[in-house]
């Protein structure tokens, strides 16, 4: 299963104990999850947008515990109509409003039910890239005024949802791992939070290896490589001049370098008598060169 998909099934374990919760949980499936439209017999029935099983198990869930029914498609029954009430998409007058409108905030009065609706609102329309690889959250609404209100509700945690216009619908999406990390406290998915967090620990401390292995291996080629020209260089000297034709300083220099293939700059200044600082073996080496390049 995906990560996306994980972090569904826990929320839709995930019970919360008051009914303010549950009906604020209720209402973002209804408003964000459900639509209204003709089911196979004809009637005008609540419909889901997904197949998804973790939303519909967690909807049939709530609708027990909240309003004692096992079932609920067919809208012109008086069950579905207190229902509708109850979440406040009827109003006073008895009128039903479309689930494009934002949710009353009736319904969101407390800090747990707007936890509770974020839950819902993620079941319903959300997904999230795998951690271990990039990181993306994002919840697809309808409308800007759904896309609106959740920025609105995650502002309330501090979380700042930023809105994308894609394909008629707009996107609220988070992309930095400490707001998704976040996120996921919110609407407690505290077991993918957990994972996130490992993943991102593993990520670090592999990245920051990496970086040291990858700087450490560039420095050593490079030493190899400049090695290989000295030694090239002063083999064709020996070969072609005579390495007692050098001065004193540069001949110590040369017979140094062909002892010790693998030594750095700094090492071979040591072997050299009296020592020489970096610079001075760059120097000699350099002279070498040079003089190689002449003949
Ligand atoms: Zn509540």
């Amino acid at each position: 299963m995906s990560f996306s998909g994980e972090v569904k099934e826990e929320i839709a374990r995930h019970s919360a104990g008051a009914r303010h919760c549950q009906l604020a949980e209720l209402a973002a499936i209804v408003q964000l999850g459900c639509h209204i439209g003709k089911d196979s017999n004809g009637k005008t029935a609540l419909l889901f947008n997904s197949d998804n099983e973790a939303l519909q198990r967690k909807y049939f869930t709530l609708l027990k515990k909240t309003f004692n029914i096992g079932t609920l498609s067919e809208l012109d029954d008086d069950k579905a109509w207190d229902l509708l009430q109850a979440l406040k998409f009827v109003d006073a007058n008895g009128i039903l409003h479309s689930f494009s409108e934002p949710i009353s905030p009736l319904l969101l009065k407390q800090s747990c039910c707007k936890r509770a609706y974020l839950r819902g609102a993620y079941l319903s329309i959300g997904s999230m890239s795998d951690p271990k690889g990039s990181y993306h959250l994002e919840l697809v609404c309808d409308n800007i005024d759904q896309a609106n209100q959740i920025c609105e509700i995650m502002a309330d945690f501090d979380l700042e949802g930023r809105i994308i216009e894609r394909k008629k619908h707009f996107v609220v999406y988070m992309k930095e791992s400490g707001s998704i990390v976040d996120f996921l406290n919110v609407i407690d998915a505290n077991v993918a939070l957990m994972e996130m967090e490992n993943d991102r620990i593993l990520k670090e401390v592999r990245n920051s290896v990496n970086r040291r292995v990858n700087c450490e291996a560039a420095n050593i080629t490079k030493t190899v490589n400049a090695s290989a020209k000295q030694i090239a260089e002063i083999e064709l000297l020996r070969d072609r001049y005579g390495l007692f034709n050098l001065p004193a300083n540069l001949r110590e220099m040369a017979e140094v370098r062909l002892e010790h293939p693998d030594a750095t700059l700094a090492e071979l200044g040591e072997f050299l008598s009296p020592p020489v600082g970096k610079s001075g073996v760059n120097h000699r080496l350099r002279r070498l060169s040079e003089i190689a390049q002449g003949l």
